[in-house]
């Protein structure tokens, strides 16, 4: 019984179909990010209207604290914890157009990422990392002010960075990119079974499906995992689903 990881749902056109396919699909549960304020109150919705199946995280991504209010964020994060299962998704984008040259903004996006890793450590979540283009600082930062529980989603970055996100603690996790992307098989290649989730950081367009994920795609995951590791899927999902009960104590 696979468990997408990381999901948009609040972002997914028609939320309850994509979860009844979900279902139907085998999964046995979802893991909601959220992005900005409005996305938290929809994950919220979302797991309130489907619970013990889609478990919320809350939080503010890299790409998406331009126009948010880091003091109503913690508000958030703090009120809801009981019902959050992470805070999420965060972390760094250097790469992103609006930081990339601009120093201020990056300060900016370090400061939500830090004080969501602190709120994490505060209420006893764990947390979910975005770390494109900054996987050194993001390491570092999380080291010296997270609780070592959580997950760099969809690593991409070094491999030596990689060893230092397995060492502190963290997991990493794999989407269907795992097909194609070098930087993404080198890592999962790379990293044991026992620290590796499975995902779709659905809605993304996929080349290979001619359509946008949903988390019934997690299976392709599994399936493009397996073929990499050179094992079964079946052990492949077990091993999986056992990681993302323990991180996320489903
Ligand atoms: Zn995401």
């Amino acid at each position: 019984m696979a468990i997408d990881t990381h999901a948009h749902l609040a972002d997914l056109p028609g939320g309850d179909v994509v979860i009844d396919r979900a279902r139907v699909a085998g999964l046995s549960g979802i893991v909601a990010m959220s992005a900005n304020i409005l996305t938290c109150e929809g994950t919220l919705k979302l797991a309130r209207a489907h619970r013990g199946y889609v478990h919320a995280a809350l939080g503010v991504h890299p790409t998406e604290f331009f126009d948010q209010n880091l003091e109503a964020v913690m508000e958030m994060i703090r009120a809801n914890a009981s019902e959050c299962v992470a805070v999420g998704e965060i972390g760094l984008d250097y790469w992103h157009k609006l930081v990339r040259k601009d120093a201020a903004q990056r300060e900016r996006q370090r400061e939500f990422y830090v004080r969501q890793l602190q709120i994490a450590r505060e209420v006893d979540l764990p947390v979910s990392i975005h770390s494109r283009g900054a996987w050194g600082d993001c390491l570092e930062l999380a080291s010296s002010h997270g609780s070592g529980r959580g997950v760099f989603h969809w690593y991409s970055g070094p491999i030596d960075v990689l060893d230092g996100v397995l060492d502190t603690g963290y997991y990493v996790s794999c989407t269907p990119a795992v097909e194609a992307s070098a930087e993404l098989r080198a890592a999962m290649a790379r990293a044991p079974l026992e620290r590796i989730l499975v995902e779709t950081d659905s809605p993304v367009w996929i080349k290979s499906l001619g359509r946008e994920s949903e988390p019934k795609d997690v299976l392709l995951t599994l399936q493009h995992l397996a073929e990499l590791k050179g094992l079964s899927v079946g052990d492949v999902e077990l091993a999986t689903t056992r990681n993302a009960e323990t991180l996320f104590s489903l």
